[in-house]
């Protein structure tokens, strides 16, 4: 292989430009040239392209968002979508492409590659941790730290004035970040998707413990939660205790940015290393994941189509600290 594409697509996540650095570096190293495409699919179909050297990407391991830039592409979910860009990989002997980004992004790299042998490998780009086959996946642990130092500045005035904070994070079909968040910020109750959210039993918890005791607390509920999102659950619970102040904070966006963490830009940088050692040995229709700290190769078929799942052992671990 003598020219390989990168790209990042789907949701930005902190980490990504680190995961391009690593692509660029490991192929230079093994003579093979490197084009990066912009915006995801649509800088492929519309051959939006620059080739990048290994000084191309100095002075990015540490920034957040990602320089390639990202987008969510209609037309690249049609076959004409699809042949467009493979008719400008092919133009320019691009063989092999390294996609960073998520399930969406992994389905299209696997029809990319099924229909015109393009090697593909990807490289887990969320901050939802949502992916089958890997622990971690890039920018989630840095997501993580930005909801908790978020949180704990949150409690600092919830305990000064007696109220009850309510704060919603990223996580339509997951509840990873809120669980972490959850555990990481001592919070007193989590709401995820993944479990059924019984808000009686939250009310009879809070009628319980924070009469007898606690003025103030933090509960954290993941935006996909059955429940509602934070604004729903907190206007049901205020309806129980007209006398409590109870607020909303939603973190919003503030997750997807900021500069990576340490754990993400060494996540970031292997697997963005191994991707490349993958096609260069022959790979394809493969996820980089680490599993127990060693890097593990999935089909993307398998990440696309499990899900990841959430621990017991954390749930159990939220409710026994709460
Ligand atoms: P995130 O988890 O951060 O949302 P993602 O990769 O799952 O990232 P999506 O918007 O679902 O984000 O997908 C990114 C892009 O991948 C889409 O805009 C589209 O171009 C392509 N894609 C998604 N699903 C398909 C599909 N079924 N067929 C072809 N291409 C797809």
């Amino acid at each position: 292989m003598k020219h390989i594409g990168v790209l990042t697509s789907g949701g930005d996540s902190p980490g990504m430009n680190a995961c391009v650095r690593a692509v660029v570096r490991t192929a230079t190293l093994n003579d093979i040239q490197v084009t990066g495409f912009y915006r995801g699919y649509e800088g492929l179909m519309e051959n939006d392209g620059v080739p990048l050297t290994r000084y191309d990407v100095r002075n990015i391991i540490h920034r957040g968002g990602t320089f390639l830039q990202t987008a969510r592409s209609q037309e690249f979910r049609t076959p004409e979508g699809r042949a467009k860009a493979a008719a400008n990989l092919r133009a320019q002997g691009i063989e092999g492409l390294v996609v960073i980004g998520g399930d969406g992004s992994f389905t299209g790299a696997k029809f990319l590659s099924e229909e015109h042998g393009i090697a593909v490998m990807g490289c887990p780009g969320t901050i939802d941790n949502d992916l089958f086959g890997t622990d971690y996946t890039i920018g989630y642990q840095t997501a993580v730290d930005t909801a908790v130092e978020a949180v704990d500045k949150i409690r600092d005035t919830a305990a000064s004035h007696n109220r009850l904070f309510f704060v919603e994070v990223m996580g339509r079909d997951a509840g990873f970040i809120a669980l972490r968040t959850g555990i990481a910020a001592g919070a007193e109750g989590v709401l995820i998707p993944e479990t059924p959210t019984d808000i009686n039993r939250l009310v009879g918890y809070l009628k319980t413990d924070f009469q007898k005791k606690r003025r103030s607390g933090i509960i954290i509920v993941a935006e996909g939660d059955d429940g509602g999102g934070a604004y729903d659950v907190a206007q049901k619970v205020q309806s129980e205790f007209p006398d409590w102040e109870t607020k909303v904070t939603v973190l919003g966006h503030t997750q997807r940015g900021g500069k990576p963490n340490a754990f993400d830009r060494i996540l970031a940088s292997r697997m963005g290393h191994a991707a490349v050692l993958a096609l260069r040995e022959g790979r394809t229709r493969e996820m980089v994941g680490v599993q127990g700290n060693q890097i593990a190769y999935v089909p993307l078929e398998q990440a696309i189509k499990h899900h990841a799942t959430i621990s017991p052992y954390l749930l159990e671990l939220v409710d026994a600290l709460s």
